[in-house]
């Protein structure tokens, strides 16, 4: 491994300078992804400036409004363990909890998850089903953009040089929602997703309000399906319906075929995990209404 720097600057400002000056410099948050990437030579820097000092990445709690203010730092353990997340946004709880293993966990990030870009992160899809929103600062101010426009290809965002990305804006969940990520790893944990699909359904009476569906692991980016959701909007939350909106994920994948699956078996398993994510969703739903 290439010998580097390391900087931990304590303010977003200071973390803009260094990246200024130094443009073989990169953010580093966990490491996770970064650290093997450079040990394989796959990402070379001369610099990794450490964001996990910066307070803004670091936060996790509400505003005023109820929406949840996630540091893009926060580690998985803390997001897992957090009362107020698993109470409110218990999805979210459940992926942090799914990402590696507990060593892994311990210094992973959802923000280092998304800028990563990898396009089987489990993270991103259940960003999107909740709506979250991306803080973005650099030099010249800061900006917000959903998390289904961040990844723009395979290891791209839409990142700036010099720009951070701060945290995640996560809207109170409504009544009578619920949402739930599930995936498919041939080993049950410290694996790396084949698919992966999550739900997100608010359910009125019998029908379901509205419903938001994302995938992994099947197109050079996570997935956000609106066609689906749009399907389901309105719609009594039968199991015909339910079905019909896993087809229609199941057609907007555009999977590859490599050495943990084919193209093929991706796209069953979309159909099966997004039948089996919604039908849990709008079970959380149905109990949150109740
Ligand atoms: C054994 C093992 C198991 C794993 N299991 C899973 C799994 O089950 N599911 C899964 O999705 N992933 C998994 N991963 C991948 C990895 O752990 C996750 O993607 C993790 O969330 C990355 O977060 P990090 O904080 O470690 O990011 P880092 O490695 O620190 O950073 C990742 C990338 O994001 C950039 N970056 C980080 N933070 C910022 C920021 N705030 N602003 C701008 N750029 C930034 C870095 O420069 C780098 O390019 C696994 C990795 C290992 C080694």
């Amino acid at each position: 491994m290439k010998w580097f720097d390391y900087a931990a600057p304590g303010s977003l400002t200071e973390a803009f300078e260094l990246l200024a000056r130094h443009p073989g410099a990169r953010p580093l948050a966990g490491g996770t992804d970064l650290l093997v990437q450079m040990r394989a030579g796959e990402r070379q820097a001369d610099l990794l400036v450490d964001v996990k000092r910066i307070p803004e990445l670091n936060e996790l709690g509400c505003d005023a409004s109820g929406t949840l203010r996630l540091g893009a730092a926060v580690p998985c353990c803390v997001i897992s363990e957090s009362e107020l997340v698993r109470r409110r946004w218990p999805a979210l709880a459940e992926v942090a909890a799914m990402i590696g293993g507990v060593p892994i966990q311990s210094r992973a990030s959802l923000g280092g998850n998304l800028c990563n870009a990898a396009p089987s992160a489990d993270g991103p899809p259940v960003l999107m089903v909740l709506r979250a929103i991306c803080r973005v600062a650099g030099p010249s101010g800061e900006r917000r953009l959903p998390v289904e426009e961040f990844c723009i290809g395979p290891g791209k965002t839409v990142l700036a040089p010099g720009e951070l990305l701060v945290g995640f804006e996560i809207p109170p969940p409504e009544p009578a929602s619920g949402a739930c990520y599930l995936r498919f790893t041939p080993r049950a944990e410290m694996d790396i997703a084949v698919a992966g699909a999550a739900a997100a359904v608010r359910v009125e009476g019998e029908a379901i309000g509205w419903a938001r569906l994302a995938l992994s692991a099947v197109a050079p980016t996570p997935l956000l399906v609106r066609e689906a959701g749009e399907y389901l909007a309105g719609k009594p939350a039968t199991e015909d319906a339910i079905r019909a909106a896993a087809e229609i994920a199941r057609d907007a994948a555009r999977p590859i075929s490599d050495v943990r699956g084919t193209a093929e078996h991706r796209r069953r398993l979309v159909s099966v995990l997004a039948e089996r994510a919604l039908r849990v969703a709008v079970a959380r739903a149905r109990e949150a209404q109740a």
